[in-house]
């Protein structure tokens, strides 16, 4: 070094880096300029130059190289701000909890498009951020929402009682949670602070904003979600670092936006399983929240009609059992006094049966008769079938001939409106055959009902009713689910058909009548948190009825079922969320499954199933003696997942399980590194990837 140059500063840097390369903390580079943490820097990465963030170096790490073998920052991003400490924070303890890099973390979480942004551009982006935001200057003036009720009003004080402690605002669908959401929101932005407000879902996104950009016409309000364009995403994630949005609306991945000055951070539905990211970094964005709730020392609010049990639980007072740590606050009337709907419960076994040979009708007489009375009343009804396409599967009835995927061990399903055979995990599409594949018969035949035969079947059940669809596959183009929206809300459709989609959210005004006509597969699954589920859809598709207090005196929510006597549909009956979580509880407890206890998964994927059951046996040995030496740890067998094969990649998975959540986090941080290395000597055999999952969702 020439004596002349300045001395150059040691700076740590986080960096995407694979799992494999087992490089998971700050590396170290050489700067002219001491950074702040939090700056965004490019720095030489092997032959690339990457984005990374500046990370207060690890005195401790043992990659400490002398300096001679460091690489020098290649461009600062002086544009922008350092991120705040506490989103540091945020991602160092997201990445510890779930197992994952702190730069695959810390780099997942920022706006894909500010990884190709070089500095040039950067203080391009900003100026013309600026000069829109100039040209809008936006006003802090927010016009007064509607009185409340009385049950409001009590919530709202309860909440103000809470200070910073974390809330649940258990409501009944209906009882104006989004209005408590609002003044929530009035009450911290009047004080000059930031709100976070995240949903379940993108499509529920367009309406919570505009009712949000109704109440707060002069607030800045922007959307984070991965439906939106990088530039739009990259512009919504910079208003709210630079303190210019008040109002951040977004979904999961909105957790993790750095606001400046926040002020309250609202989880709605938060009971949701779309809060939790299914592949890669599997983080629980409801968990997060409530985590840099505490960090920041923000409320955080969490709303639902059917809590999630965990959140249920943590509002328990420990006097009734409970955790005791949130504040619960209950909403059990609909605004107006509009009654929830009657719950019937249609006993399939005493339907009449159908003729010899044939299928039974779609809908149990009695059923069909009430959706049939309502059409001519000239009110809506929805069917919910929880399953895609016209049938599940087509049958050779010849040969037994099914229409398997060859890719997964899964069927492929039959959609009538292009003639294909569609395998809904792996994608593979091809059209139906003339004939059996196997013996060349002509009468091969769709075996059960997806939605698509429902609304056929429907439309010839119902004649001169309107009968219309929503699902995943209606709503496939961009625009197509606001516009049978919209037809559904101007009273083109009689009739409605739809999977969970429906379910959710939507102010549908004119239905009166709501039918699950299969919710008995959640009833005998093998996951633990199928009831659960079940239970909050059918009190979500409840919901949906009668929301208009001139039509709620007669609604009814049908359930068809094997099954009556069944608890859930019991507690169901009378909305009891109450007693149907007591009930689940008390099995959980009894299982020691959560919230009695903490899960993690341990998952591989591989070329065969020996393959990752082997990985997975070795994987499992080799923590053995940990487990004993930190006690209470369970590792159980591994298993295949239940669908164990997808495109043509074998799955298994292992669960471990242990009543005290941070002896289970210890356990996991020093199984990790050996994990790892097992995993790299087990690639040979056919190991292609590995994960562990901190509390899943699904097992
Ligand atoms: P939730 O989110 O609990 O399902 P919403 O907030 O959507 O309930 O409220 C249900 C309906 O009641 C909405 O149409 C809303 O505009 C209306 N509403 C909520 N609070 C009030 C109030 N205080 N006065 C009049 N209408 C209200
Ligand atoms: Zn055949
Ligand atoms: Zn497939």
């Amino acid at each position: 070094m020439h004596l002349a140059d300045p001395p150059l500063h040691r700076v740590g840097v986080v960096v995407d880096t694979p799992q494999h390369s087992g490089l998971s903390g700050p590396l170290d580079y050489l700067c002219a300029d001491a950074l702040a943490p939090g700056t965004l820097v490019r720095v030489p990465l092997g032959r690339r130059e990457v984005t990374g963030v500046v990370w207060p170096l690890d005195a401790a790490a043992a990659q400490a190289l002398p300096e001679g073998q460091l690489r020098q920052v290649a461009e600062v991003l002086s544009g922008l701000p350092p991120l705040p400490a506490a989103w540091r924070a945020l991602v160092g303890f997201a990445a510890g909890y779930y197992q994952r890099g702190l730069g695959e973390m810390a780099l997942m979480v920022l706006p894909p498009e500010l990884r190709e942004l070089d500095d040039v551009q950067w203080q391009r982006r900003l100026r013309r951020l600026h000069k829109a935001l100039a040209a809008d200057p936006g006003s802090a003036a927010d016009p007064e929402g509607p009185a409340l009720t009385v049950q409001q009003a009590a919530a709202l004080a309860a909440l103000a009682q809470a200070g910073a402690q974390p809330c649940l605002l258990w409501g009944s669908t209906g009882s104006g949670k989004t209005e408590i959401y609002l003044r929530q929101s009035e009450q911290v932005l009047a004080a000059g602070r930031q709100v976070l407000i995240m949903v379940p879902e993108i499509n529920l996104t367009p309406q919570l904003e505009a009712r949000v950009a109704q109440r707060f016409p002069g607030r800045r309000i922007v959307s984070l979600h991965s439906g939106l364009t990088p530039a739009q995403r990259l512009r919504s994630w910079l208003m709210a670092h630079l303190g210019h949005a008040d109002i951040v609306l977004g979904t999961r991945l909105s957790v993790f936006t750095p606001l400046l000055r926040p002020g309250l951070i609202v989880v709605d539905e938060e009971h949701d399983p779309s809060y939790k990211q299914q592949d890669g970094a599997r983080y629980s964005a409801r968990d997060l929240a409530v985590f840099r709730g505490r960090l920041e020392g923000v409320p955080v609010l969490l709303g639902s009609a059917t809590p999630s049990l965990e959140s249920w639980f943590n509002a328990m007072p420990v006097a009734e059992g409970g955790a005791g740590r949130y504040v619960r606050v209950a909403m059990p009337a609909r605004v107006g006094d509009g009654a929830m709907p009657r719950v019937r419960v249609l006993d399939l076994s005493r339907a009449p049966k159908p003729p010899l040979g044939q299928a039974p009708p779609p809908l149990a007489q009695e059923l069909l008769a009430a959706i049939s009375e309502r059409v001519e009343r000239g009110e809506q009804s929805l069917v919910l079938l929880n399953r895609r396409g016209y049938a599940p599967v087509l049958h050779c009835s010849d040969c037994g001939w099914k229409s398997g995927c060859p890719h997964c061990s899964a069927w492929r399903v039959f959609h009538k409106v292009d003639r294909s055979l569609r395998c809904h995990h792996c994608g593979f599409t091809e059209r139906v055959p003339r004939a059996c594949p196997d013996c060349g018969n002509q009468d091969i035949a769709p075996v059960g009902r997806g939605t698509e035969r429902l609304e056929e079947q429907l439309a010839e059940a119902l004649p001169g009713a309107r009968v219309g669809r929503i699902d995943a596959d209606v709503t496939r183009h961009k625009g197509a689910l606001e516009a049978q929206l919209a037809s559904v809300h101007a009273g083109e459709v009689d009739v409605l058909v739809g999977t969970q989609m429906v379910a959710k959210g939507h102010d549908f005004r004119r239905i009166t009548l709501v039918a699950a006509v299969n919710p008995d597969a959640a009833l005998f699954a093998s996951d633990f948190r199928a009831a659960e589920r079940q239970f909050a859809l059918l009190m979500q598709a409840a919901g949906r009825a009668g929301r208009d207090a001139l039509v709620s005196g007669h609604s009814e929510m049908w359930v068809q079922t094997w099954h009556p006597t069944h608890a859930l549909y019991q507690t169901l009956r009378s909305y009891d969320y109450a007693g149907f979580a007591a009930q689940q509880l008390k099995e959980r407890e009894m299982a020691g499954l959560p919230p009695y206890a903490s899960l993690a998964m341990l998952r591989a994927e591989g070329k065969t199933q020996e393959a990752v059951q082997a990985y997975l046996q070795a994987a499992l040995a080799a923590v053995e003696p940990l487990a004993e030496a930190l006690g209470g740890v369970a590792l159980y067998p591994p298993v295949p997942t239940p669908v164990q094969r997808v495109a043509n990649v074998e799955r298994a998975q292992a669960m471990i399980e242990c009543p005290q959540r941070p002896a289970l986090q210890r356990f996991l941080a020093q199984a990790h590194p050996r994990w790892l290395a097992l995993a790299q000597q087990h690639r040979r055999s056919g190991v292609i990837r590995w994960a562990v999952d901190v509390d899943p969702l699904s097992i």
